[in-house]
């Protein structure tokens, strides 16, 4: 399965993948995650990144294009992935298509989880996420089983700098400028797959899974 996860921040894109990628036995690729990594460890294009990231912006096409392409070319996406977080542009999805129709591949689905920008204004003020594998957890809606530790590997739970009210509307904002119009993009191929993302998570995922054509395990 190659499958792309789309929708606004806090639509639930990462919480999801989590569980496609166990369903589907498929990589996780979130251009977000390979972002703070690189901040992380101080790299040249962390040190690009996070001038764009802090300030809600999108980072430049060339440098997320160039990163995200460079990890679908890796071992393990050669029996699909699921991407999450790119494309965000028209160039973006353009990259990825002539990436794959070299390669005589194509996209199965184009997830678009679909969620009220109230709802998603208090998701992201709510989320806590995992210092370590990233895992996606909410004081209101998703809590931790213990209070400030992953689930998945115990490590500490923090707020994301980029999830401040001022820095979530500046991200909803490029949402719709610069990454609403991919949803076209996918529609006019016939791959776009739309999801209501308000319902709980476990019913999210199962309407995913359907959309799929698979029963969820
Ligand atoms: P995205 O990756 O799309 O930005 P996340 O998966 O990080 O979104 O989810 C955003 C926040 O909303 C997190 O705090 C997460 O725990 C919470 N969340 C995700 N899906 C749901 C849901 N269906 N209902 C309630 N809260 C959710
Ligand atoms: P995310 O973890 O998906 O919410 O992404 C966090 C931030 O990383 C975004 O607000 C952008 O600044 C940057 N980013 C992630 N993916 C992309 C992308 N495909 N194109 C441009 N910037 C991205």
């Amino acid at each position: 399965m190659r499958i792309i996860l789309l929708g606004p921040p806090g639509a639930g894109k990462g919480t999801q993948a989590k569980k496609i990628i166990n369903e589907f036995n498929i990589p996780h690729i979130s251009t977000g995650d390979i972002f703070r990594k690189n901040i992380s460890e101080r790299t040249e294009i962390g040190v690009r990144a996070k001038a764009f990231i802090d300030n809600g912006q999108l980072v430049p096409d060339d440098i997320t294009i160039d990163i995200c392409l460079e990890r679908l070319t890796y071992k393990d996406c050669e029996n699909g992935f699921l991407l999450d977080g790119f494309p965000r542009t028209v160039p973006q999805a353009d990259a990825l298509q002539e990436f794959l129709s070299k390669r005589e591949l194509s996209l199965d689905a184009a997830i678009n989880i679909v969620v009220p920008e109230d709802v998603l204004k208090r998701r992201l003020s709510g989320r806590r996420v995992c210092v370590h594998c990233g895992a996606s957890f909410n004081i209101e809606t998703n809590p931790p089983k213990l209070e400030g530790k992953c689930d998945f590997c115990s490590s500490d739970l923090i707020q994301r700098s980029d999830d401040s009210l001022e820095t979530v509307n500046e991200r909803l904002e490029v949402y719709k400028r610069q990454t609403q119009p991919i949803i076209d993009y996918y529609s006019n191929k016939g791959l776009l797959k739309n999801i209501d993302g308000y319902q709980d998570i476990a019913k999210v995922f199962e309407d995913i899974c359907k959309t799929l054509g698979r029963d969820p395990k």
